[in-house]
């Protein structure tokens, strides 16, 4: 299968330029068979990751032992620490499986803070927190600690839901000092000694928020996934099928779920497909070596991708000829955004791209320029969706599952035009799908509120588990 183009227009393209889009296509377009072999080899990927010895993929135990029944209720607090925002919700479970009552407030994570010290990162933490209760219970009286599902999305190794030990740093993240500790006891010292009335009671992943949030409403559901700044899955295994687990003695049928950590798929570079490009991103990432598959798919990296492969193409002699680049030589000065924003440009022309280069690169593209740019958007953001449906595929396979809803969320997934359809399209030629199929059997679709929602119902679930005594 070939990959789609805007052929029409590439008509008066000069030579040089359609040689140097058809190499573009050659590093970035993954041909079905090559699905099928990441597929297969992730496949093998996520087992050893379950193996007493492990593998690259972390497949974390998450000790969230089933999905909500639809009787939990309370009121919970949330605390979403992704990659870009800081999230603080109260959420309100209904009596009966219904609307949840939530009420939340967002803080931008400062720049600073991503590479600053711990200390610094949990004063934050508890700051937003305070001034949350502060604003919304002024002056109230609180009788108990409110509980806290917090949502901290990053690889932890868990002994129990309330501990989490973080593996390493992800999207961008370096502070010193987190990696290999407990992250439970840092957060709360910050909130007692501000007096907080909180009680951390869970915590959590998104991709497992996610994948519980969405099964409180869909019980097809059977995938949690984030396609956001990151990217990552989760889904439930039996305790049984874990080998990593046997030495607990936990009923093997009792069902778990695993926070796959997915994003770390093949950082040995065995079967991905990684253009120069990627190596740079790797080699010039704070954590080089690690996070390999999320490089490639992830929005934190979609920009700088394509804003290197734009940087070669200058210094080749190929583009913007005697312009000056020096915007577009600052490292991560593109987001996925830049490149969402190229592939809904409607305009034959290409005239709002043409604008956006002014606007924020100072650059003056030309035609033929722009329909390049317009064609390596189209391959780093096909590429992205059709590497993300090896990871999906490889779950359904793995667990033999034959027909089930997906349920994802992030900012990739709902914004960045035609990634559904991407990702569909690529599944189905993973799974040899008939072309006469109505509806996708496997179907990844918007999931509920994870991060939210999803952390509140956790913290309700570990509630009741307490309570029956089953920790
Ligand atoms: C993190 C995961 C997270 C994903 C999506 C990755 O970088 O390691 O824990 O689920 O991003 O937010
Ligand atoms: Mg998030």
């Amino acid at each position: 299968r070939k990959p789609p183009s805007r052929k029409g227009s590439m008509m008066d393209v000069p030579r040089d330029l359609l040689d140097q889009i058809k190499w573009l296509e050659e590093q970035f377009y993954i041909p079905t068979e090559k699905l099928k072999q990441i597929t297969n080899h992730f496949i093998h990927e996520l087992e050893k990751g379950l193996s007493v010895k492990g593998g690259s993929i972390p497949m974390n135990p998450t000790w969230v032992m089933n999905y909500p029944t639809g009787h939990e209720t309370g009121t919970f607090l949330a605390l979403d620490m992704g990659g870009t925002n800081l999230r603080v919700c109260e959420i309100r479970l209904p009596e009966a499986k219904g609307e949840f009552d939530i009420i939340q407030s967002k803080y931008k994570m400062p720049e600073e803070l991503r590479t600053g010290t711990s200390e610094e990162l949990w004063e934050y933490i508890a700051d937003c927190l305070q001034q949350f209760l502060d604003y919304h219970h002024e002056g109230e009286k609180l009788h108990h600690e409110l509980p806290l599902g917090f949502t901290f999305s990053y690889p932890a190794t868990q002994d129990y839901i309330n501990h989490g030990v973080l593996q390493r740093w992800t999207k961008g993240f370096d502070i010193d000092g987190v990696e290999g500790k407990d992250v439970v006891p840092l957060f709360e010292a910050a909130l007692h000694k501000r007096g907080v009335p909180i009680k951390l009671t869970a915590l959590i992943n998104d991709t497992t928020g996610t994948l519980v949030a969405s099964g409180y409403t869909d019980d097809q559901m059977k995938i949690g996934c984030i396609f956001g700044t990151g990217c990552n899955a989760a889904y439930f295994e039996n305790c049984g099928s874990v080998p990593k687990l046997a030495h607990m003695n936990l009923d093997p049928e009792m069902p778990i779920a695993i926070n796959c950590e997915w994003g770390a798929f093949d950082n040995e570079h065995v079967v991905l497909p990684l253009t120069q490009f990627d190596h740079t991103v790797d080699q010039e990432s704070p954590r080089p070596g690690q996070q390999a598959f999320e490089k490639m798919i992830a929005g934190l990296y979609l920009g700088e991708i394509f804003r290197l492969v734009l940087v070669h193409l200058h210094e080749t002699g190929h583009v913007f000829e005697g312009q000056d680049i020096s915007k577009l030589k600052k490292a991560y000065t593109l987001d996925s955004s830049f490149l969402s924003l190229i592939e809904e440009d409607p305009f034959e022309n290409l005239s709002e791209t043409a604008d956006l280069f002014l606007n924020r690169l100072s650059i003056r593209p030309t035609q033929p320029e722009l329909e390049l740019v317009r064609r390596l958007s189209e391959l780093i953001g096909t590429r992205a969706a059709r590497l993300s449906a090896c990871g999906v595929a490889a779950i359904c396979k793995k667990k033999n599952i034959k027909s089930c809803h997906v349920g994802a969320d992030g900012s990739v997934f709902n914004k960045y035009p035609h990634f559904k359809a991407r990702g569909a399209t690529a599944l189905r030629e993973i799974l040899d799908w008939p072309a006469d199929l109505k509806e996708d059997p496997i179907d990844i679709r918007a999931a509920e509120d994870g991060s939210g929602v999803g952390a509140a119902l956790i913290a309700a679930l570990t509630l009741e588990r307490v309570s029956a005594g089953n920790l």
